[in-house]
């Protein structure tokens, strides 16, 4: 069976880039606190960590669930119950993370369950518009990856030359679903379309060009940019050495400052917010 899902287009699906299948696997269940404060809130954002990926940036931090073959298989009524679970714990959402390759199985649970709290998307970006288009009236965030500008690096470390192209594109018809960003009288989101920009080392001028992307798409909407300074090398330093370290103070400053340069508001993530300690455990094996 061939997908469509995102431009990969895999001409079998069981066979699959993001070795998904037909099966549900989760990594992770659990209430995370550290998303932006607007998704975290006080008592933690209803994570629902998939299994596999669609893009697998050679970079990943999460590469034991990225890759496929971790995590616990689940029925779609055990995913249910999960969610309902976390709900009732008093999470403030439910945030599906790279949820793209089970899009089918989500929407058909988003029709036939109402959860009582905003659902969020948690994606790479790389899916495609016609795709997107059906999960409308669904989700209530989009949690939107702007990851590369330049062809050359997309093609480098996520093997997809067209990747901005496809996110762009995604990210303005997950705007058209969701509208402005609404935060309610506590400070949480409610609606809208967060893009978040995790900066690399060596690559700040490929920031800069995404900001500039940013400042003119959000020119007359009000969207969220949260720009990331979490990069943790797990990287084959051999093929890869240039991103085998942190990134530096004055490579995450020129970012920050070229953001207020483009009066472009947002999140900023503290600089010391990189490191294995921030990298969850995924243990729902
Ligand atoms: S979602 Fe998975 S199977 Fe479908 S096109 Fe993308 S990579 Fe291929």
């Amino acid at each position: 069976m061939k997908c469509v899902i995102c431009p990969r287009n895999c001409s079998d699906r069981m066979r699959g880039f993001c070795s998904v299948g037909d099966e549900i696997r989760i990594s992770r269940a659990a209430a995370h606190y550290w998303e932006e404060p607007c998704i975290s809130g006080s008592k933690g954002s209803g994570t629902v960590f998939f299994t596999g990926c669609n893009l697998k940036c050679v970079f990943c931090q999460n590469k034991e669930i990225s890759a496929g073959n971790s995590g616990k298989k689940v029925t779609l009524d055990e995913l249910v119950s999960i969610c309902k679970k976390l709900s009732e714990n008093g999470v403030h959402n439910l945030n599906f993370v790279t949820p793209t390759p089970y899009m089918c199985v989500l929407k058909k649970m988003l029709r036939e369950n109402d959860f009582g709290v905003p659902i969020i998307y948690n994606t790479s970006s790389y899916e495609s518009v016609s795709a997107l288009k059906s999960l409308n009236g669904l989700v209530d965030v989009y949690l939107a990856d702007m990851k590369f500008y330049s062809e050359k690096l997309a093609q480098k470390y996520c093997g997809r030359a067209d990747y901005f192209k496809i996110a762009a594109a995604a990210i303005e018809q997950m705007y058209s679903q969701t509208g402005d960003v609404v935060i309610d009288e506590n400070g949480l989101i409610k609606k809208g379309v967060i893009v978040r920009h995790l900066v690399l080392p060596g690559c700040v001028e490929d920031s800069k060009d995404i900001i500039d992307w940013f400042a003119e798409f959000s020119a007359d909407k009000r969207l969220i940019f949260s720009l990331m300074s979490q990069y943790t090398p797990c990287v084959d330093s051999e093929k890869y050495p240039e991103l085998n370290r942190k990134l530096t103070p004055s490579e995450y400053n020129e970012a920050k400052d070229y953001m207020s340069l483009c009066s472009v508001d947002g999140y900023i993530q503290d600089l010391s917010s990189s490191g294995e300690e921030y990298i969850p455990e995924f243990d729902l094996m």
